[in-house]
């Protein structure tokens, strides 16, 4: 029996989870859950899976939460802080961060010092934080497993080779729903078309950086603090059919791949079932329904987010820290039709050469260049 703690229960990956411990019952515990304001939902899950506790971070719905699951005996807590209680709650074996941003670095952090295996979702933490979070984790014997599909391929890929074997890695990216335009063609997109993934169903930050490539961009930073690569190893390919989750060239010039149907669910069955592998009933991939699987060059001319996360993989140091939080304000101002597609690019690199520079930070370095690149970003974005 495998005591998990999810970290944002009530989003797309969050549920996924939820459902594939629910066709597990023999292999795995809810030990807590947490959401940020879907009060309805976290109840709702509470009710059925029995955590010990339950964390909205969302102050204002703690009352409701408190109500409705009184007399079930769960601890309901409120507050971002809370978030870390949840995190290092003892006899919790994984925690799977499915927050969404920059939020997670604490709770990651703790659960990290607190012995606990992460399966992780939230990239954004690795991308912030990855050479803390992977010194802490050899630190204390923790294992990262990644739940990010390009990742878990690579991983699944990487089982039983030897270290040190890798020459390159290949992520895969369906290019999103704006594959093959032009930046005259992007200037004009709404949020409503950038809302329409070809082939994922996710929250609705990851399918704004899957349109603008920024979600690749973080994957490349996330891979190397995952796999402790230099820039020059990871190379990204489109792929539009999303069926070839990822590749590793290895030094003998011997290529592996991992393939399935884009199904967050399988990543994730993986990843709480670490180190062993558990049969499943999910839809099989028929290579009769794909009679071609192709393969692109990235436009990074066009797509410049991904080129802005390559030049802060290169310079290291907060700069990766930056674009995160540029991302995540320009993310959500175009969510809310206060800038265009094309300006989130103008923003970010604004950000990179506005916020100073940090060759070596300290977690409070982060989390002040993280604050102050937010409030540049959000006057960018007003101006
Ligand atoms: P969603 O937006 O669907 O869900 C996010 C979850 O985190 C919800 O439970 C939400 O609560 C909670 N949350 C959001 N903001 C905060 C906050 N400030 N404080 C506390 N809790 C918060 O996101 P996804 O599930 O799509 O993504 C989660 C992570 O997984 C991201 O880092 C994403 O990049 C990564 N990922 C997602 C994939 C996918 O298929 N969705 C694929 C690969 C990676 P509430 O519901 O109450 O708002
Ligand atoms: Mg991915």
């Amino acid at each position: 029996m495998k005591n998990i703690t999810i970290l944002g229960a009530t989003g797309s990956v969050g549920t996924q989870a939820l459902a594939v411990i629910q066709s597990n019952p023999d292999l795995y515990r809810v030990k807590a859950l947490t959401a940020q304001s879907n009060a309805s939902l976290l109840v709702e899950q509470a009710l059925a899976f029995k955590p010990e506790l339950v964390v909205i971070t969302d102050e204002s719905k703690y009352q409701a939460v408190k109500d409705a699951l009184s007399g079930s005996g769960i601890k309901v807590l409120a507050g971002e802080a809370a978030l870390c209680e949840a995190a290092v709650l003892a006899g919790t074996d994984m925690v799977l961060t499915a927050l969404v941003g920059s939020v997670g670095l604490r709770p990651t952090v703790e659960a990290v010092k607190a012995g606990k295996d992460i399966a992780l979702a939230n990239k954004e933490t690795l991308v912030v934080a990855g050479d803390l979070i992977t010194t802490l984790a050899r630190e204390n014997g923790v294992q990262l497993i990644p739940v990010d599909s390009e990742h878990s391929a690579i991983f699944q890929c990487l089982v039983g080779e030897p270290a040190g074997a890798i020459e390159k890695i290949y992520l895969t990216a369906s290019g999103g729903p704006f594959r093959g335009k032009d930046q005259s063609f992007l200037k004009g997109v709404t949020k409503n078309e950038a809302l329409k993934h070809p082939n994922w169903v996710m929250g609705a930050k990851i399918t704004i950086d899957s349109a603008s490539l920024m979600n690749k961009g973080l994957e490349v930073i996330e891979a190397k603090w995952l796999f402790d690569l230099d820039a020059e190893q990871i190379d990204v390919i489109v792929h539009p059919q999303s069926i070839v989750h990822s590749l590793v060239q290895f030094n003998d010039g011997s290529m592996k791949a991992q393939m399935g149907l884009p199904d967050m669910k399988l990543p994730i069955h993986y990843a709480l079932a670490y180190p062993d592998r558990i049969s499943s009933d999910f839809k099989r991939f028929s290579f009769i329904d794909y009679p071609e699987l192709n393969f692109y060059k990235a436009d990074m001319e066009t797509f410049r987010n991904l080129d802005l996360a390559y030049k802060a993989l290169l310079k290291g140091g907060n700069m990766p820290c930056i674009i995160n939080a540029a991302n995540e304000v320009v993310v959500n101002a175009f969510l809310q039709d206060r800038i265009g597609f094309l300006e989130m690019s103008d923003v970010i690199e604004a950000c990179m050469e506005g916020i100073g520079f940090i060759e070596k930070p300290s977690l409070n370095n982060y989390l002040e260049t993280d604050e102050y690149t937010r409030i540049l970003a959000d006057q960018l974005v007003t101006k």
